[in-house]
């Protein structure tokens, strides 16, 4: 297949089929699931999966690459190609019922961050996600407070999605090799989140405001949203930093602003 592979889509091919069979093994797709791949590229994983299915959905954006896909795929079974922006797919329009969707994907490293974002917003219809990212990524989804990658990623990733990584994989299992090592990361979404969807916008705030400057702290980071009181009542020193911070002291948080700005 004569492509050549696009920066700005952040293509770097699978090329080792250990890996491929890896990555497939963990995911252990079965014929009648709703499997989305997001980025097929040439196909790869999606061979691989199709073939034990029998049908699946993909979300690519690159349209130079839908023709060959759907001609190497077509003998396999049925792949429904949605040529779309993943960052803007409405994977609810897939399946309307809860934890309906399996997703997996070799992630478009440059777009990894909105995307996660974009997929928590959506958790309600995902059963689970199987990717392949940067290992710095994987890294700071898993993270745990007290860690130098825990941060704003680590915490809203956490409170709706249990993180477990898998396998790391070096850049020679790519065509061509990134410039960074990889993982293989399993992401599920809890059954119920830490905090209430429609709180997670306020929720959101606080933890980006904590982090604002990591060198800084809370009571840095924090005076400009509210009343520091609120921490040293909560016996949280606001002397400390966002990264030393459970996710319970995090949500307590969340709930004394809420309760102080309700009644002051
Ligand atoms: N799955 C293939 C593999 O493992 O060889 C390709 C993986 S490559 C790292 C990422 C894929 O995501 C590419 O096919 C790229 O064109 C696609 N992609 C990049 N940005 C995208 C976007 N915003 N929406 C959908 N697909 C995108």
């Amino acid at each position: 297949m004569s492509h050549r592979p696009r920066k700005r889509f952040g293509q770097n091919f699978l090329q080792d089929d250990s890996v491929i069979e890896r990555i497939v093994g963990y995911v252990n797709p079965q014929p009648g699931e709703r499997i989305v791949e997001i980025g097929p590229g040439q196909g790869a994983l999606t061979r691989s999966i199709l073939k034990r299915v029998g049908e699946m959905d993909a979300v690519e954006l690159d349209r130079d690459l839908l023709e060959p896909l759907a001609k190497t795929c077509g003998p396999l079974g049925t792949l429904r190609i949605h040529n779309a922006d993943v960052l803007k797919f409405d994977f609810r329009s897939l399946c309307h019922e809860p934890k309906c969707l399996r997703l997996v994907g070799n992630l478009p490293y440059n777009i990894s961050t909105p995307l996660l974002f974009h997929l928590i917003e959506q958790a309600d219809v995902i059963r689970d996600m199987h990717f392949m990212l940067q290992k710095e990524v994987v890294d700071r989804m898993a993270a745990g407070p007290g860690s130098k990658t825990f941060g704003r990623l680590s915490v809203m990733l956490q409170v709706s999605c249990d993180v477990t990584p898998l396998f790391d994989i070096g850049p020679e299992a790519f065509y061509p090799p990134p410039k960074v090592d990889s993982s293989v990361v399993r992401v599920l979404p809890k059954a119920q989140p830490l905090v209430d969807k429609d709180e997670m916008g306020s929720f959101g705030a606080l933890v980006t405001a904590a982090f604002a400057q990591r060198r800084k702290t809370l009571r840095n980071n924090l005076r400009e949203v509210m009343d520091i009181g609120v921490l040293e009542n909560l016996g949280i020193d606001p002397g400390r930093r966002a990264e030393t911070l459970s996710l319970d002291e995090f949500i307590a948080l969340h709930r004394a602003a809420i309760d102080s700005t309700a009644h002051p």
